[in-house]
């Protein structure tokens, strides 16, 4: 996969994604990617990208006559995702979407400030995509979240192949069981004895409980909503 990042905050990159399973993959070659300085297109020789909005209030707003020529830089943008908080909001069916191509291309535009110019997303076939629904103060975070997710997912990334992947939140349509590792003892607290039973279908059938559970408690609209 490769992901061309615009934003007026290259540096950032790539921040959390250096580290890690995606660090890793990244330096084996199974992702890369470009950075675009939106400043590089700015308007004037004092760097301007951005300006006060028309119709007034407060804060300013990404020229579209910067992030377009900064857009229309990328050689092969493939698919254009702006990070928003109106878009939709990402989720694992959809990172599953977004990956199903290994050699997909996505060109991933941080906004700053309080947002980009509506041309911009009317011009380009743009997908807007939210990380939650709360607000940051850019796209960058985003970016790095959307790359994180889909990168992880990869059968080459995570020790343990298609099955690492496939027994996680969300893909076993809820959330995951509780989970233990050695000591068996700490502090008194026992691990479950079903766990060192070494029995398979009875762990199998003890995890998938704990999983329904779990997932009725807390989160009952994964139960219709996201089941394979
Ligand atoms: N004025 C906007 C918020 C601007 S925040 C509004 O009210 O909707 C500045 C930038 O941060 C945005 O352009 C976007 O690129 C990014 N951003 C903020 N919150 C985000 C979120 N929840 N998901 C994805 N991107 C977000």
């Amino acid at each position: 996969m490769h992901f061309n990042i615009l934003t007026i905050f290259p540096e950032m990159f790539p921040g959390t994604l250096a580290g890690g399973v995606v660090g890793r993959a990244l330096e084996r070659g199974i992702w890369s990617y470009d950075t675009i300085n939106i400043r590089d297109f700015a308007i004037n020789s004092y760097g301007s990208v951005d300006d006060e909005q028309f119709g007034g209030g407060v804060g300013m707003v990404m020229r579209a006559d910067a992030v377009g020529p900064a857009i229309d830089s990328v050689k092969n943008p493939g698919k254009i995702i702006y990070f928003s908080p109106r878009g939709s909001q990402l989720n694992q069916k959809m990172v599953r979407e977004f990956t199903a191509a290994p050699d997909a291309v996505y060109t991933l535009l941080c906004g700053r400030y309080e947002g980009i110019d509506q041309r911009i997303i009317d011009e380009y076939d743009i997908t807007e995509l939210s990380i939650g629904d709360y607000i940051l103060s850019g796209g960058e975070i985003a970016a790095q979240v959307f790359i994180d997710s889909c990168v992880r997912v990869n059968d080459n990334v995570l020790g343990g192949g298609a099955d690492a992947t496939a027994n996680e939140s969300f893909e076993i349509g809820g959330l995951e069981w509780p989970l233990y590792t050695r000591p068996s003892v700490w502090r008194g607290r026992n691990v479950p004895e079903v766990l060192l039973s070494g029995h398979h279908g009875n762990i199998e059938r003890w995890r998938k409980q704990q999983s329904d559970e779990i997932t009725m408690k807390r989160r009952p609209d994964l139960i219709q909503g996201n089941k394979k």
